[in-house]
This record gives structure tokens, sequence and C-alpha cells, in this order.
């Protein structure tokens, strides 16, 4: 089934005295919650996700139109639920159609298979409102959840699951680049790419898996067009190879630790793989797991050394594509479709609905149709320009956490307030708590957050007060 929101909404006034839950933002994280709490049996259970687009599940990973974005996790490891790792095969396989639990699916199917599990769950518990969340206002007892021009919702317990804001904006010589029709700021929104001409040129500034999505489709388009990437180490991200058949566990260090031990472990462990003909992709994967525990043992300059030294080297090994998407890649670049140059935009100069750059390391002035911000999630909530977080702040009751990855929460996600207090009943999922748990932005972590944020809050609701 297909869940599409309603326009309107409707106070949530039932005098009813069960736990009511508002769930703010319907990509994966609050999908995922919300079909872990309607799965429960909590009495009086109600839920409402709070959604801006018109669709929910999809969110920026799962929303894209263009079917060659594939996911860059393999099937297999992508189920719903952390107890049922056969679930995404399982309900492939339900829809008459076949699959390589190894194989990497189109990512706008996994908007349907979350859709899907939402609707086994949802029955009239489940309210869906198509409203941006401007404001959550605290009354005393719970909170008002309000939506741009709808009225607002009442609730005893909100989740924050608004995910992934677009990428800071581009900047030369400390200047914004200015809206233009060859600016592309939000690298997700791809209609702009059938305005292209058959021989268009495109600046992709970033070299991460967003880049690659929107080379695809922009070379795939039209045979005469050219994508030039840029960015500051030029790194692309490493490709998953094939069939993996071996694991590699890694016994960790105990206690404190700091980032240049850890990346000498890593390099022993790659090496000790080697020798037994190990692939450096068992070892990463096999981190998997300990990434939480070791981050957390990383002090506050420890973490710091790490983002700025070291994690783009992890993030290319860590956060792979599919081989076929690499394939392809090499094709391009061999064919010289495809260049990669290292450092950003320098100057820049527009005309005409085009512009010429100049790129970091790279001499040569460049004629381009197209310059997009593929430079990631901006993940600073001083800088985000959602109303929510901005509201949210002035009443003190989210904060930044130190490195500025997301929000000030505990690690079981409890967002804390500017003095470090515990909200009552407010929790983070996804995106939001990489700050505290580096690894929170796939569906591996996301669901366990979900499961257990749902667990946190009906098993509150069913314990008897004192
Ligand atoms: C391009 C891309 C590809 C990815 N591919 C994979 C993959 O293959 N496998 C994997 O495991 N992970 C992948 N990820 C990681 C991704 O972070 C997670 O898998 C997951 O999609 C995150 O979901 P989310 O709901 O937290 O965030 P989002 O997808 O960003 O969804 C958040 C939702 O909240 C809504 N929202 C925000 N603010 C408000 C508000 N104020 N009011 C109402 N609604 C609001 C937004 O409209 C959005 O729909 C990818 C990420 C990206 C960006």
């Amino acid at each position: 089934m297909t869940t599409a929101a309603p326009t309107t909404a409707s106070t949530h006034t039932d005098p009813d005295t069960g736990l009511r839950v508002s769930i703010v933002g319907g990509g994966a994280s609050g999908v995922l919650t919300a079909v872990n709490l309607l799965a429960g049996a909590a009495p009086g259970l109600r839920v409402t996700i709070h959604e801006t687009l018109p669709v929910i599940g999809a969110g920026i990973a799962y929303g894209t139109t263009d079917s060659r974005h594939l996911l860059n996790v393999r099937a297999r490891h992508m189920s719903a639920f952390p107890d049922t790792p056969s679930d995404l095969i399982d309900w492939y396989r339900a829809t008459g159609r076949k699959i390589d639990p190894q194989g990497f699916l189109p990512r706008r199917e996994y908007a349907d298979y979350l859709r899907d599990r939402l609707a086994d769950v949802a029955d009239d518990r489940l309210r869906v409102v198509t409203a941006r969340v401007e404001d959550v206002v605290p009354t005393g007892d719970g909170y008002e959840v309000h939506g741009e021009g709808v009225p607002p919702t009442e609730a005893d317990a909100v989740v924050l699951a608004y995910g992934n804001s677009a990428p800071s904006p581009l900047t030369v010589d400390g200047d914004e680049l200015p809206d233009a029709s060859w600016h592309v700021s939000n690298p997700w929104d791809l209609t702009w790419i059938d305005r292209l001409p058959e021989d268009a040129v495109v600046l992709l500034v970033g070299t991460g898996l967003t880049a690659i999505d929107t080379a695809i489709t922009v070379l795939e388009g039209g045979p005469g067009r050219r994508v030039v990437m840029a960015s500051r180490h030029g790194l692309l991200p490493e490709a998953h190879v094939d069939q993996q058949s071996t694991a590699w566990v890694s016994r960790v260090p105990e206690g404190p630790l700091t980032a240049d031990q850890l990346a000498a472990f890593f390099d022993e462990q790659v090496a000790a793989a080697g020798r037994q003909d190990v692939d450096w992709r068992a070892v990463v994967d096999g981190l998997r797991a300990p990434t939480q525990s070791i981050w957390l043992r990383l002090d506050l300059d420890e973490r710091r050394r790490f983002l700025a030294r070291y994690a783009r080297h992890w993030e290319v090994r860590r956060h792979r594509m599919a081989p076929e998407i690499a394939a392809r890649l090499v094709g391009y670049r061999r064919d010289g479709r495809l260049r990669l140059t290292t450092g950003g935009i320098t100057w820049l100069s527009a005309r005409n609905g085009s512009c010429r750059v100049l790129l970091g390391d790279d001499p040569q002035e460049v004629q381009v149709d197209a310059v997009v911000n593929c430079t990631g999630p901006q993940t600073d909530i001083t800088r985000s320009d959602n109303p929510l977080l901005q509201n949210l702040r002035e009443r003190s009751l989210i904060a930044p956490d130190p490195l500025r990855l997301g929000l000030s929460c505990r690690t079981t996600g409890e967002v804390l307030d500017e003095t470090g207090e515990a909200v009552s009943r407010m929790y983070a999922v996804g995106p939001p708590r990489k700050g505290t748990l580096y690894e929170s932005t796939a569906i591996p972590e996301i669901r366990a957050q979900a499961a257990a944020v749902a667990r946190a809050l009906t098993a509150r609701q069913s314990a008897p007060s004192v």
C-alpha cells in the first residue's frame, strides 16, 4: 500500500488518557519509529506523523525519482527490523519479484517497502499531517505541535526525526553563490537536469555519494554531456566488491582512545587481514558494531582530531557505492566524460545562464552550464533554516552538540536542553544524533534507534505512576 498524506489536520483533543506521540519528519526515521510504536499494544496510543512533503517514507534518500540511484547497502542489511534481517527480502519476494540479497536495490523502491510496513500496522491510531512543523511549544504536561497552516496537535511526547538538511551554501572568496538558473543549491531535486542541453558541462562540488548519483543522472541523460567533480580531497567513495564471504572481527583496545591510535589500529588490522587474504572491506564492516563505543571513548578533542584528519578517509571506505555504479564511473572517466579534481571554486564569472570557473588545483578555466552543491548535509543546527530548529533553540529546548554534528542528546536519544537537562519525553532519531553516536545516519542504526525509542516511550506509559 502507498500511504499518501492527507492535506488537512484536526487537533488531537481526544480526552483519552493514552500516550499521544508526535513524530516530526516522515522519512525513514519517522516512519520506522511509527511502525515500532504501532506494532506494540500501548493502551490508548495515538501517533501523528508530521511531514512537509506530500509523501511519507521517502525523505531525501528514498525520495529520488531516478531508478538508477541505488541503495549503498546490500539488500540483506536493509531490513526495517533488527531482529528480522530477511524482512526486506521477504517483502520483495512477496511482491512477486526476484531479488539478490547481496545486491543493491533502486533507492525509491525502499520507500515503497517502508510505506508497506507502516500500512501493515496502521489503523485509526495513526494520523499523518502534511505540513511543515514550525514550533513545538511545551504546555506543562505535554506539547503543542504547530504546523504551517494547520491546527496545532497536542502530544505527550515528541520525536524529532527531521533528518538530513540541505548543504551549506557554496561560497567563492567568502561570498555565497547567487540564486541563478545555473546554480543548483539542492542536489536532491533533479528537475533541473531535464532543462540541460545535450552537450552540457556540469560542475559538481563534492565527490561523495550524492555527487555520484547526480553524475549518473546527468551523464546517462545525454551522450554528449560531461561532468567535472571537485572536492577538497578529491576522494571518491570506494566500491563494494561483488561478494564478500569473509568476516573480520577486530579486537578493539579497551579504555580511552586517541584518534591517532585508532588510525594506527585500523592500519594494523587491514595489514593483518591482508596477510590472510582478507579484503580491507571486511575490517571496515567488522568495526561497524563497535563504532559507537569507540566514538564514546574518544574525548572531545580526539573526536575533533578524528573529524579533521581521518573522517573523510573513513567515510569513503565505510559508505561505499554499488559495484555496478563504480564500473560505470570507471567507463565515463576513461571516455573523458567524467573528470575528478581537487580543491573548490577559486574564481567564478557568470553570464547568460552559464559560467566560467577556476578550480583549486586546476589551472584550466572551465565553462559550465550548472554548478551543483553536492557538499553533503549541513549538520550545524545554529545555521539551519528549518524554522522548527530555530524556534526550539530560542526556547532553549535544544542545543547543538559540541561538534555541531546534530543535537545535544543522550545515547538513548533523549534530547538535552541548553543547560544539559533532559527534555521530558522529547527524543531524536537518526541523523540529528550523529554528534553523540557517530553512526546514526544509515538504516541498520536508525532501525535500532527507532525500536528503542518506541520501547522507551511505551514502557514509561505502562509503568505505574508514583
Ligand atoms: C542521498 C542519500 C542516500 C542514502 N542512501 C542510503 C542507503 O542506501 N542506505 C542507508 O542505510 N542509508 C542511506 N542514506 C542515509 C539516510 O540518512 C538514512 O538511510 C535515512 O534515509 C534517514 O532518514 P531520515 O528520516 O532520518 O531523514 P530524511 O530522509 O532527511 O527525512 C527527514 C524528513 O523530515 C521532514 N522534515 C524535516 N523538517 C521537518 C519539519 N520541520 N516539519 C515536518 N517535516 C520535516 C523532511 O521533509 C524529510 O521528509 C542515504 C542518505 C542520503 C542523503
